[in-house]
């Protein structure tokens, strides 16, 4: 039987890794639907310069119908990347400017009514691995296997300076902690939070675990 795996956790908690290699493990689907609130976020940016200070709700919500997401799987990866009407950004809603304001655009109402739509028909009767923060408690909360992954906010913004430097971003670990702790707080004080463990999810701390202890773990539990 096909089952569908949420895995769930803060930002940089290693959700992903573990996910993609989860998906292909078992010839499942893999849905980042982080990658989905990036690539919305990096459309209303392009369109509005949105910053800090010119927060434009309604003009965001403006450009909803315009935006069409798909993951195109790669052959080579092995996982899908996410394309925006067309165009793969699988690289450039990395970035950290894309981090900053993706919170924001996220806590919309009519913003995670459209993703999280999209989100149950991709998962529809599939196999799937879909990672991000609600979906053990909105997308799937009947999911078969619930994950909820955490570890320390240093451990978390480490991993995610190593990831930057790697691709050549010149950015200090400060910056990257400071976003790391506005991201989760924005994430898990808004009204509604998506962002918290499902009563039924299996917890794994995984501050003090190698991406390999992580795996075997997570991967026992999809097969038990
Ligand atoms: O997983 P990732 O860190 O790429 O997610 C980026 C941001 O997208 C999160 O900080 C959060 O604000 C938002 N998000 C969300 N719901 C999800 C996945 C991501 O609100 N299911």
């Amino acid at each position: 039987k096909k089952i569908t795996i949420a895995i769930d956790g803060y930002s940089s908690t290693g959700k992903s890794t573990v996910a993609k290699q989860l998906a292909k493990e078992l010839g499942y689907i893999y849905v980042d639907t982080g990658a989905m609130y990036r690539a919305v976020t990096l459309y209303v940016m392009r369109k509005l310069f949105v910053t800090d200070t010119n927060f434009d709700e309604e003009s965001i919500l403006r450009h909803l119908p315009f935006i069409n997401l798909k993951f195109v799987f790669d052959e080579e990866l092995g996982h899908g990347e996410i394309y925006l009407n067309k165009e793969n950004v699988e690289k450039e809603i990395r970035l950290l400017e894309v981090s900053k304001h993706v919170s924001k655009v996220s806590a919309l109402p009519k913003v995670r009514e459209m993703l999280v739509k999209l989100q149950k028909e991709m998962g529809k009767d599939k196999g799937v691995v879909m990672d991000g923060r609600d979906i053990g408690t909105v997308v799937f909360p009947d999911a078969d296997l619930k994950i909820f992954m955490t570890a320390s906010t240093e451990k978390r913004a480490e991993r995610r300076y190593k990831e930057l430097m790697e691709k050549g971003e010149n950015i200090s670990y400060d910056e990257i902690l400071e976003n790391v702790k506005e991201r989760d707080y924005l994430d898990t004080t808004r009204k509604d939070s998506p962002l918290r463990k499902a009563d039924d999810a299996i917890e794994v701390d995984n501050s003090n675990m190698s991406l390999e202890e992580q795996y075997e773990k997570v991967v026992k539990l999809a097969k038990d």
